[in-house]
């Protein structure tokens, strides 16, 4: 069945898009893939480049134990098949950033195979995308065009580099998904520690792959494994924030439709993404494989893991977003959209945790991914250095549990907190923002309220509704403070209800 909220309309019928990305995450490392040059950010130009790294006549690369393990984490993580022999090859190409000639990489026998890759959509469901494969390889340098009219400066700091490429089957099938997909692995790396996912500084990026198709066609190419089944795909390069891959993404399967509905034909092509037009336009056709003319390192021998390694590797992972997902459902009672929602990021769900010792968790939950959330977006603040403490949010809750303050007051008081007036109980305190539930003073004003009302008071006992006016009333009275529950007690009681 199709389903419909991934159909296109286009001019000559209904389209849909197949998606496939290749993730580049920086390995999280001191030290470069096969140099001990310092990897890091912010370093002056060519601070952190080795003879290696610039290849210099006679260097030899020597591969780097810890980024081996770091890519056999993120295997073991992405549920994955580990290849206890992998082997390195070069992949030629010229480019003024790649002194060597050729980058580093893995072609037919990559460190790491089939996985894959749970993923939770917006609305709280989840979907499946496969992993194809995760490789090592190099990065590049960088070309500086914009130091001088007359020169390009090269730094070599990230030449070297070890990245972890992330090959996805084409399993999204709108450009939600595969942000939701980039969202999901990413909060992956981070809990494993193989990647710090700072997409801004270019340390987690993607290509997307981008096919357009007639609805059926994809549920063709699933049954039987066959692409031809599938669209032409262009390959737009190194997105690096959730955004732009939607905007790439909805881009780029338009103009595809376009072209296909005008008679013309897709050319299998690499692509760039222009944030400012919000547009792709072509970088290159598609090189095929034979023109990197890939072969195996001669330099380097083929990589072959201890079994026992891999196995204390995997007994040392550290509990994971899924894992934490079904824990924070069963231990707290959570839903699988709030638990969903505190797993993507560590922080949060670690702060979660730390407030909702005792306290009803779901109400905890809430002040976390709402109120408190909201805050910290607004401020542009991670949680880890949220002013308000998870000692405050369980404080705060426990004064909405205790019945001193409604829900409605809470929010009152968590501006205050947010203010940085102290901490929620000294702030009801002070302020005397406790509901009034002392009922000697709510029954003064609802007595008085009666006699002033006797027509509403008198049409409560046809229209039992007609309560809530009163409640209305008495709330009025007590700036919203007045316990509701002990409200109604009293009003029904006096207006024989
Ligand atoms: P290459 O090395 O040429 O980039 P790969 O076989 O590694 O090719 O595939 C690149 C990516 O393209 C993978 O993520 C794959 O899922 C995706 N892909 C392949 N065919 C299609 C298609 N028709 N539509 C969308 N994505 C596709
Ligand atoms: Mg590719």
């Amino acid at each position: 069945m199709t389903d419909t909220s991934k159909v296109i309309e286009g001019r000559t019928g209904p389209w849909e898009m197949v998606l496939g990305l290749e993730v580049h995450a920086q390995v999280a490392s001191n030290a470069k893939l096969f140099s001990g040059a310092a990897v890091g950010f912010g370093a002056g130009p060519n601070m952190q480049v080795s003879l290696v790294d610039v290849a210099m006549p006679g260097m030899l690369p020597v591969i780097n134990k810890h980024c081996v393990e770091q890519a056999v984490k993120t295997g073991l993580g992405l549920k994955a098949q580990i290849h206890l022999k992998s082997l390195f090859d070069r992949k030629n190409y010229f480019y003024p950033d790649l002194p060597q000639g050729y980058q580093i990489s893995q072609f037919k026998d990559p460190i790491v195979g089939e996985g894959e890759v749970i993923v939770e959509r917006d609305d709280g469901s989840t979907f499946t995308v496969r992993i194809e494969r995760l490789h090592l390889e190099q990065d590049a340098g960088k070309s500086l065009h914009d130091q001088d009219p007359n020169a390009t400066f090269m730094d070599y700091n990230r030449a070297g580099t070890a990245l972890m490429e992330i090959v996805s089957r084409p399993d999204m099938r709108c450009a939600e998904e595969a942000a939701a997909y980039v969202k999901k692995l990413r909060t992956i790396l981070v809990y494993l520690g193989t990647c710090d996912g700072d997409m801004e500084k270019g340390n987690l990026r993607a290509d997307v792959n981008v096919s357009v198709c007639r609805p059926g066609a994809y549920e063709k190419f699933r049954e039987t494994g066959d692409f031809s089944h599938l669209g032409t795909r262009c390959e737009i390069k190194n997105v690096n924030s959730y955004r732009f891959i939607q905007q790439a993404i909805e881009y780029e399967a338009r103009r595809q439709i376009e072209i296909l509905e005008d008679g013309g034909k897709i050319d299998q092509e690499t692509r760039l993404f222009d944030a400012v037009k919000g547009e792709t336009r072509s970088m290159r056709s598609k090189e095929e494989a034979h023109d990197y003319r890939y072969f195996p390192d001669p330099d380097l021998l083929p990589l072959v893991l201890d079994p026992a390694w891999v196995k204390r590797i995997e007994e040392s992972l550290p509990e994971l977003p899924d894992a934490k997902k079904a824990r924070l459902q069963s231990q707290y009672g959570l839903t699988a959209y709030d638990a969903g929602v505190l797993i993507i990021d560590q922080a949060r769900s670690d702060f979660f945790e730390a407030a909702a010792k005792g306290r009803d968790a779901k109400l905890v939950a809430n002040w976390v991914t709402n109120e408190l959330a909201a805050k910290l977006t607004a401020g542009d603040l991670d949680i880890s250095v949220s002013p308000i403490a998870p000692s405050e949010i369980a404080e705060l809750v426990a004064l909405i549990e205790e019945g001193v303050i409604s829900s409605k007051i809470a929010k009152e008081v968590f501006e205050r907190m947010w203010a940085g007036e102290g901490a929620p109980r000294a702030i009801v305190e002070k302020a005397g923002l406790q509901q009034v539930s002392d009922t000697g003073a709510l029954e003064k004003i609802i007595d008085d309220l009666i006699a002033a009302n006797p027509g509403q008071a008198a049409s409560v006992a046809e229209k039992p509704q007609a309560i809530g006016w009163f409640v209305g009333q008495v709330m009025k009275a007590t700036g919203g403070k007045a316990n509701p529950g002990v409200i109604n007690q009293l009003l029904k009681s006096k207006l024989g209800v």
